[in-house]
């Protein structure tokens, strides 16, 4: 994935974080984040989230608004410049897609299902800050339905969908009380 990193920024010119940076606003185009913000879903500090934003911000790929709370606390948004140099950086699949489309669709299945799992963790142990995955959604009712092939629906969309469309970062996420995440955790054990 850190090669796919360099190979996309060459492409680019822009380096990984500021890639990563693009990534994390693209599905948060209207509302963006605050640099601090940035700098926790990156795991990087605050003064490289600033130093990668006024790059970005100087290529005409980012902008910065005030918060529409509290007016002193910028937010960045990507700008449609910034959308389109994303696209360009992910056109065509890179060394861990195509290594990801060797596996049969049980081994992708069961993939993505030790990656929530472990993400899950993570963010609950507040290690990172929560992902917008289904499991954490209060929008998300697992194993709703008798189908195998589409077990769990989502109220947002009022429609039922399977295991391998169960999504890591949403933009239509909503957060669940503490509660809610527990009973769907539980609801994924074993057995
Ligand atoms: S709104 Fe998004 S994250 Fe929430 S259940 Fe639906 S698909 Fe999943």
């Amino acid at each position: 994935m850190r090669v796919d990193d360099w190979d996309r920024a060459k492409t680019t010119g822009l380096n990984p974080t500021q890639l990563a940076i693009l990534t994390l606003l693209e599905g948060r185009r209207e509302g963006g984040l605050g640099v601090k913000e940035v700098a926790a879903h990156l795991g990087v500090s605050q003064p490289t989230a600033t130093d990668s934003i006024n790059a970005l911000e100087r290529k005409g790929y980012l902008a910065k608004r005030p918060g529409e709370t509290d007016r002193r606390a910028v937010r960045v948004v990507p700008t449609a410049d910034g959308i389109a140099v994303l696209q360009t950086a992910n056109a065509g699949d890179g060394l861990a897609e195509r290594a990801i489309g060797c596996l049969y669709d049980r081994e992708q299945e069961d993939l993505l299902l030790t990656l929530i799992k472990m993400i899950r963790h993570l963010q609950e142990t507040d290690a990172i800050p929560v992902q917008r995955m289904c499991v954490t959604c209060r929008h998300f009712a697992p194993f709703a339905h008798a189908d195998a092939a589409r077990p769990h629906h989502c109220h947002f969309v009022d429609a039922a969908f399977g295991q391998r469309d169960l999504r890591l970062d949403c933009r239509d996420h909503e957060e669940a009380d503490p509660a809610f995440r527990a009973a769907t955790r539980k609801a994924f054990q074993p057995g």
